[in-house]
């Protein structure tokens, strides 16, 4: 109910005020602000995935100018020599308005990565989504197998059986990159876990099978004894260092972050950037309350 009240005040609060809590998860407006960060983190081993911050698709010139950022964002990382991938959102480029239009923008920013050799992560966003963006990512991996990868939400029920069906047409020379991640929209119950033992349960049955299958997989937690579960399969399977790698967000739990990566295990940190890191922090404020909660605790506690 707090969560609720607190989300619902904070657009109403200066924007200035908003930041001082938002700059511990967001790198800043500029690709400038995601430069000093991600190089920073270069410097400590650890790779990045830089996500520009947007809106849901209001006009196809808007998911234009989007597009433009990303191959800007992409060409200058690849002049600054920066170990990082790109993240997206589909409905930022219409995924939920014109499918065709959204996968010819979004191809061009994969072919711009594939010109630079980097990789694209098609984002998973809420269940109305998840059909569309598996049915883009099939399309985009089937041109571009090295360049292109996908999430799998450990909360949706259906994410076993999705998983058998990306590992039919995974290319054995190029595995599906899969990042694994619990899941930050609320679904309701007939379709997702609800509790926290059931959404890990599914987490590691999901990690289970993409290792069996020889898929690559990130596991995108901050949750320790998930994580120290998901090490103890990656042992079971004698799976190689570079066969897989954990994520995490910015600015959450830096210290269990270096801890795995003085491990020796590889780690990238997602890194978001953009003029609408105020929008995005309410909308996902309002998405999901339950982040207040974090945020109010990451106000207080400087890790
Ligand atoms: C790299 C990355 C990419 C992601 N991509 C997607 C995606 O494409 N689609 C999607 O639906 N979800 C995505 N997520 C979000 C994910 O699904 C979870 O909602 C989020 O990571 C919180 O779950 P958790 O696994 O960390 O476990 P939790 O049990 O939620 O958290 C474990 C602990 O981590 C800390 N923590 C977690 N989140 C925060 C936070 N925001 N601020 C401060 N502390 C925090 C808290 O101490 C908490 O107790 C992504 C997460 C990561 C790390």
């Amino acid at each position: 109910m707090i969560n609720k009240l607190i989300a619902w005040i904070i657009p109403f609060l200066p924007e200035k005020f908003i930041w001082l809590f938002s700059k511990k998860y967001i790198a800043g407006k500029n690709f400038h602000d995601a430069l000093k960060i991600v190089k920073l983190l270069n410097t400590k081993r650890i790779l990045t995935t830089i996500d520009i911050l947007g809106e849901s698709l209001h006009n196809k010139q808007q998911a234009k100018n989007f597009k433009k950022k990303y191959i800007q964002t992409i060409e200058k990382s690849s002049e600054h020599g920066l170990l990082t991938t790109f993240s997206l959102k589909p409905t930022m480029f219409g995924l939920l308005n014109d499918f065709e239009f959204c996968y010819q923008t979004i191809r061009q920013i994969v072919a711009s990565a594939v010109r630079h050799n980097f990789m694209i992560r098609i984002d998973m966003e809420d269940s109305q989504c998840t059909d569309l963006e598996l049915a883009l990512f099939k399309k985009l991996y089937g041109e571009y197998p090295c360049n292109v990868g996908i999430v799998i939400q450990s909360y949706l029920k259906r994410s076993l059986s999705d998983l058998k069906t990306i590992q039919q047409f995974s290319n054995p020379k190029h595995p599906v990159n899969i990042r694994l991640c619990k899941g930050i929209y609320i679904e309701p119950p007939d379709i997702a876990y609800k509790k926290k033992d059931e959404i890990n349960t599914n987490f590691l049955q999901c990690l289970d099978f993409i290792l069996v299958q020889n898929m690559f997989p990130a596991i995108a937690t901050h949750d320790k004894k998930l994580i120290r579960d998901c090490l103890s399969l990656i042992s079971k399977h004698k799976t190689k260092k570079n066969h897989y790698e954990f994520q995490m967000l910015y600015g959450v739990t830096p210290r269990l972050r270096d801890a795995i990566v003085n491990e020796g295990h590889f780690m990238r940190i997602y890194v978001p950037y953009g003029e609408k890191w105020f929008n995005y922090s309410t909308r996902r404020l309002k998405e999901n309350p339950h982040i207040v909660y974090d945020i109010i605790l990451g106000f207080f506690v400087r890790n």
